[in-house]
């Protein structure tokens, strides 16, 4: 298959390695964080991190959509679909994830509320067209890829004046996440002690489909402000290679630099038809709760008041909901960067992909899933 295949090749990834491995500098570590979900599960999936020397080790961080939602916007999901009685509309891997107390859509469902699986925004604007003496709620998440599409069909919602339609916004923001990330101190004693190492971040790879849309340019303040190399990286296993090698070429040369290795989809600009989308139909919160990472500010959307007759957190007063993750849930130090998955202390055993009690868990691009899914394999391929 042209364009997929060659990206795959295992004789070439192998070289790519060892091309890593005759690089490295023995007395330097390479500490690099992947932001994508997208990325986290081809790092498991192909077992990038087998082929890597010792020095490099790779840190997952908050890209997935899903398990950066906090607790507390879910639970007001499950409020809004039980006292109004609306139908909700919301993608499969959110019916899953638990709110307070381990609520979940799912058992939301089960008690009667009209919650519908849909694989677009579109199919949720369909439903609302086919019944109109129904009101029809969109639960819209997702980085900046998943926007655009939300601002067309609000769009498309208000131009048909489709009164039964409207959208509740969790859309976030990824440079505000990864300023968080960098101006946590992880070089502290402190926060070494704290995660025993694990929290120091040298470089990163940028994500993938969110840097078709914003392009290089949002990025060059990881670079100037904070010091750290950033190279953008495309979702096969040899672009993942690719950009740490770029990586590790940075740090050997002391060089700090925004990178394009997914050259083939991502621009300096992105793409502006989408920003001006975007920029129409949305405004910047002043802040929002990312699960693991707290109260960000200029971090999230809302829908402009242009739109408010669209706006689900305007039409039915969505309350603000403070829940708690399970106790024994380590998801928040996961998306953090500072544990494994493997490392807390109910992965695997009380939480699965089955019975998860946590985000991480959940969804496909989640760090816990994905290490759930490919890590036994790889653990009994060493032994
Ligand atoms: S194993 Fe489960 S509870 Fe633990 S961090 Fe992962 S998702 Fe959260």
């Amino acid at each position: 298959m042209k364009y997929l295949d060659e990206f795959r090749d295992g004789r070439l990834a192998q070289g790519l390695a060892a091309r890593i491995r005759r690089e490295i500098e023995p007395d330097r570590r390479y500490a690099l964080m992947e932001f994508c979900g997208g990325h986290t599960h081809a790092i498991c999936r192909y077992g990038i991190e087998d082929l890597l020397p010792a020095e490099v080790r790779l840190i997952h961080g908050p890209g997935c959509p899903v398990c950066v939602l906090p607790s507390g916007r879910l639970q007001a999901a499950i409020d809004l679909v039980e006292r109004e009685r609306v139908i909700l509309c919301s993608y499969g891997d959110l019916l899953r994830v638990p709110g307070a107390q381990g609520d979940t859509l799912l058992k939301a469902k089960a008690r009667g509320a009209d919650v519908r699986m849909v694989y677009s925004v579109s199919d949720a604007l369909e439903i609302a067209r086919a019944q109109p003496d129904r009101s029809v709620v969109f639960f819209a998440i997702g980085f900046e890829t998943t926007t655009p599409p939300t601002a067309v069909v609000l769009r498309q919602a208000r131009r048909e004046e489709l009164g039964n339609f409207s959208v509740y916004c969790n859309h976030v923001l990824t440079p505000p996440a990864l300023r968080a990330l960098l101006a946590t101190d992880f070089s502290s004693p402190h926060q070494e002690a704290a995660t025993r190492g694990a929290g120091v971040v040298n470089g990163f790879i940028g994500p993938a489909h969110v840097s078709t849309i914003i392009g290089t340019r949002a990025y060059e303040f990881v670079a100037t402000e904070y010091r750290r190399p950033l190279v953008i990286a495309g979702f096969e296993p040899l672009d993942v290679l690719q950009s740490i090698l770029m990586l590790v070429r940075q740090l050997n040369a002391g060089e700090v630099r925004v990178e394009n290795e997914y050259t083939r989809a991502v621009g300096a600009e992105g793409n502006r038809k989408a920003q001006q989308l975007m920029e129409e139909v949305f405004e910047i919160r002043p802040s929002f709760e990312w699960r693991g990472l707290g109260e960000l500010p200029n971090s999230a959307l809302a829908i402009r008041p242009e739109f408010a007759d669209w706006d689900a957190e305007r039409r039915f007063a969505v309350p603000a909901i403070q829940a708690s993750d399970h106790k024994a849930c380590a998801c928040g130090e996961v998306l953090r960067g500072v544990k494994r998955p493997e490392e807390c202390k109910v992965f695997a055993t009380a939480c699965t992909p089955d019975h998860p009690l946590g985000s991480c868990m959940v969804s496909a691009e989640g760090a816990c899933a994905a290490h759930y899914h490919y890590g036994r394999f790889r653990q009994a391929v060493a032994s």
